[in-house]
């Protein structure tokens, strides 16, 4: 028979895809005898079953009775009792975190009559008993009845303010008990049911709703954002309540073994004294910072302090832990491996390998290209004017400048609008979520590290400053007042520092990284403390990684930059851009050519800029390969617009001065014109179509070449033809060049060394791939292409037009454009590795779709045995890190 459900005494922290990360890791530290409350994890399996039947599973409830009886005998208390209750937490816990995305019960157990036998055991402490009642309601309603939690919320507001106090600490037994008396009105009037008294009614109740909270559309969207599989179900844990909020000798906080922001060693997080847990997270109340818990329970503080270094050692990582002090009494309530920002996931994998915890494999597979890309953002320039209006805390490093707007729905329309924002509110909610992947940054002026605007920004790498509380914010009337009187209305710019915490009215200017900086070659750059670590790591990651790194550059100046990246070569420069701009005329002359020699006239004229061209890009890049593309896309893509054409026509014709210029170039834009030109005369077609194209443009290269030798350089140029579907179409285009090599070499005196190769980018180059090896040297995925050839979706238009209702319907996880489709693209890229290789061994293999900087592809990439990736210059230090994960994790699985 299934088991649903495993006493915290049973597990580990490997079982996080059945117990979920929250119940996996408490089973680990009850192993570790650490003072974990006893409890039991209702598993993932429970979870799916019940929402795949849309009821409980058969044998769940008889489980989670013998687990409750267990847990009544070891507590001595039974659940709910009239004299003295056990009472229980409902969790969420998934295998991957989402903070804040899923429900929680605190005080399950808690009714009119056992309420007054908390009181009495917790010494007569009836505003204990009350608050914590209020608490089951508040969450309860809101939680499993489904009750607009802003509803309580208004309710506890409008007593503090009948109190005169802003404090909930200054409410009194009796208001409390008054407050519960308003929930339960509150939940009869909004629900249609009374508040059950039932505990085990409670119990089931809350467990359901933990299940169907895996469903709620921001649980939805933070998955999708985070690239959750959506069938995971969460776990729920059931564990014996502890209170943080009896009284001054109780409390809750949360702490880190490192700090989250920075990485750097020391006492992080924060401390509330008299209160639960969710109070932290919520931001409710400013906390303390944990180090003033030494002065307010030393004992309790040298524990936590004991255990937080057994557990980094144990996790041999950052850990982060929820805690509470009950009377005294430290118990652990969670941890987990810290999430953490970008910067500190370097500095902190840095110094564990240099302290020899882990080996510098395991702290390269520690760190993320995405993370990479993050500490490659610009940050603002310290020289330029700048009025502060603020500090609070840095919550989420980065530089982002924006509108002001103070809710998410408009966050969200004007982003749309293509404006940047900044949404500023007094404490974020999951409900905020949408607002927050809109924005460019998060500002709020209450709540700490925790808080929810602070973790979930940290998680999305989105700039925040929290808990500035020198602001006063307005939500009603959408305005912020600073401390020394400024006032920020909505639409109004700020710029906002996640690195110092500092505010900024207007825009300041924005600079580029420190680690850009010194791949750019900035020398003082390279002093900085993070600048070390990931130097320190991308070398390790050089160093074991198969995979080569190319770059997509098209210009001598991209070139230069992408080799100071850690490019090992172009393996793509689009050769179109080349014929923009002022040269624009003579395409346009190569167009209405109306015999052979009007179009080699057009040609010889071009030819001299294209050898220019390539000359600059291969003395950037002597001694390493430059892929150079011959012209890929349809000729009329360099004409006028017909539409502007046929007005410059009509004006003509009114003032008597028509042009047969004119006349000729609009016969020439229909008589191109293609319906579907992304399959239309483009690629290798416009090379066999328009004699004399590709050999002006690889005699250019080739000439390029001879006096690049001649100058003693190495230049080391491939000859890639575009959209080839038969082996035909490639030996055609080959001959061409060869005998054009050979002219030159007759003509210059020079021997020249060159490959010719094609891209696989269309669904019959895959199938036919051993007869196109027979002539090509190379092959380099267009994975841009290849997909949109093999899903049939047109890449110009699908993502803007239909991709969310995809997204949505979980078709795919991520734009197949954005991530390789590895079970669908991938694998003809697979195919055409194999049987290319087979048909000619020494095949060279790279990948030059816009997939070649993005990590998961890169992965791919390497497993199916590509030589090199190539993306934008940009890109590369990351394609380089995740070639360097990816060789890592291959060694160590074998
Ligand atoms: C491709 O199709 O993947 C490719 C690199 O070529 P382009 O994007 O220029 O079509
Ligand atoms: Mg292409």
């Amino acid at each position: 028979m299934t088991s649903y459900v495993y006493d915290f005494s049973q597990g580990g922290m490997d079982q996080k895809d059945l117990l979920g990360g929250k119940g996996a890791n408490l089973a680990e530290m009850t192993g570790l005898g650490m003072p974990v409350p006893p409890g039991f994890t209702i598993s993932t399996d429970a979870c799916r079953a019940y929402l795949a039947e849309g009821q409980q599973p058969d044998g769940l409830a008889e489980e989670v009775t013998t687990h409750l009886t267990a847990l009544e005998q070891a507590r001595g208390k039974r659940l709910g009792d009239p004299d003295d209750p056990l009472l229980v937490s409902v969790r969420s816990g998934a295998k991957f975190s989402m903070p804040g995305m899923m429900e929680t019960v605190l005080n399950v157990g808690l009714n009119d009559v056992s309420v007054q036998g908390l009181a009495r055991v917790a010494g007569g402490d009836e505003r204990f008993a009350y608050d914590s009642y209020r608490r089951l309601l508040q969450m309860f309603g809101s939680t499993v009845l489904g009750i607009e939690a802003s509803i309580f919320a208004d309710a506890l507001d409008a007593l503090k303010a009948e109190r005169g106090s802003e404090d909930d600490l200054d409410l009194t037994a009796d208001d409390l008990r008054g407050l519960v008396r308003t929930y339960q009105d509150l939940i009869r009037e909004h629900s249609g049911r009374d508040f059950p008294q039932d505990p085990r009614e409670q119990l089931d109740l809350a467990v359901l709703a933990v299940f169907d909270s895996w469903n709620t559309e921001r649980a939805a969207l933070y998955r999708r954002q985070e690239q959750i599989p959506d069938d995971l179900g969460t776990a729920v844990n059931i564990c014996s309540m502890v209170f943080g909020n009896g009284g001054e000798g109780s409390g809750t906080g949360v702490a880190f073994t490192r700090d989250p922001a920075t990485g750097r060693q020391g006492v992080y997080g924060d401390y509330l004294v008299n209160a639960q847990g969710e109070d932290v997270v919520a931001g409710i109340r400013n906390t303390v910072p944990l180090a003033d818990l030494e002065q307010i329970d030393k004992a309790a503080y040298d524990e936590l302090l004991a255990i937080m270094a057994r557990l980094e050692s144990h996790y041999r990582d950052l850990c982060d832990i929820e805690f509470t002090v009950e009377q005294g009494k430290l118990w652990m309530l969670q941890t987990r491996v810290g999430k953490r920002t970008a910067e500190a996931a370097f500095r902190i994998a840095h110094s564990l390998a240099d302290e020899g915890i882990i080996d510098f494999d395991e702290a390269v597979d520690r760190v993320t290209g995405a993370q990479l890309a993050q500490l490659m953002f610009p940050r603002f320039d310290t020289d330029s004017e700048r009025h502060l209006i603020g500090t609070g805390m840095n919550a989420s490093p980065g530089a982002a400048v924006g509108k002001v707007v103070f809710d998410s729905p408009t966050a969200v329309e004007r982003a749309a609008r293509g404006d940047d924002v900044i949404l500023v509110r007094r404490t974020t909610t999951p409900d905020d979520l949408s607002g927050m992947v809109a924005a460019k940054g998060i500002l709020t002026s209450r709540g700490g590290k925790t808080s929810h605007a602070a973790v979930v920004a940290r998680g999305m790498g989105r700039t925040c400053v929290c808990g500035a509380d020198g602001l006063d914010v307005d939500i009603a009337a959408g305005r912020f007042t600073a401390a020394d009187g400024t006032v920020i209305a909505e639409g109004d710019t700020i710029s906002i520092d996640g690195t110092t915490g500092e505010i900024f009215a207007g825009a300041v200017e924005v600079v580029d990284s420190l680690v850009v900086r010194h791949f750019e070659g900035d020398e003082a750059a390279g002093d900085d403390e993070l600048v070390r670590a990931v130097t320190r790591l991308m070398d390790h990651a050089d160093s074991v990684r198969r995979l080569g790194v190319r770059a997509n550059a098209d210009t001598p100046e991209d070139a230069t930059r992408a080799r100071r990246f850690g490019a090992q070569g172009i393996g793509l420069c689009r050769t179109e851009h080349m014929f923009l701009g002022d040269r624009r005329e003579l395409v346009e002359h190569l167009i209405l050519a109306e015999d052979a020699e009007q179009q080699r006239v057009a040609l010889d004229a071009l030819l001299p800029l294209q050898r220019e061209d390539f000359t600059g890009i291969l003395e950037a890049m002597d001694g390493l390969p430059v892929t150079i593309r011959l012209l890929d896309p349809p000729l009329h893509e360099f004409l006028p617009d017909y539409t502007e054409l046929a007005v410059r026509l009509a004006i003509e014709q009114e003032h008597g001065e028509d042009q047969p210029r004119t006349h000729r170039l609009l016969a020439a834009v229909k008589r191109l014109h293609e319906e579907n030109p992304m399959l239309g005369l483009r690629g290798v077609r416009l090379g066999i179509v328009i004699p004399g194209l590709f050999t002006m443009q690889a005699r250019a290269i080739l000439e390029a070449t001879a006096a690049r030798t001649a100058a003693g350089g190495d230049p080391r140029p491939e000859i890639m033809i575009p959209l080839v579907a038969a082996p035909q179409e490639l030996e055609l285009m080959k001959a061409e060049i060869i005998a054009v090599a050979a002219e030159v070499e007759q003509e210059t005196g020079t021997k020249l060394s060159f490959l010719v190769g094609t891209m696989i980018e269309l669904p019959r180059a895959v199938m036919v791939a051993d007869q196109i090896a027979a002539s090509a040297e190379f092959f380099s995925f267009g994975t841009n292409d290849l997909t949109q050839m093999t899903w049939g979706f047109s890449r110009d238009d699908v993502e803007a037009s239909f991709f969310s209702t995809y997204l949505d319907k979980g078709i795919f996880a991520v734009s197949p454009f954005e991530s390789l489709d590895t079970e669908g693209v991938g694998q003809l890229v697979a195919q055409a590795v194999r049987t290319g290789r087979e048909a000619r061994p020494d095949l060279h293999l790279g990948v030059c779709g816009e997939h070649g900087g993005d990590p998961a592809s890169i992965h791919f990439f390497d497993e199916v045995g590509l030589d090199y990736v190539s993306c934008s210059p940009y890109r590369v230090p990351v394609a380089r890190l995740e070639a360097g994960r990816s060789a890592g994790a291959g060694s160590a699985s074998a």
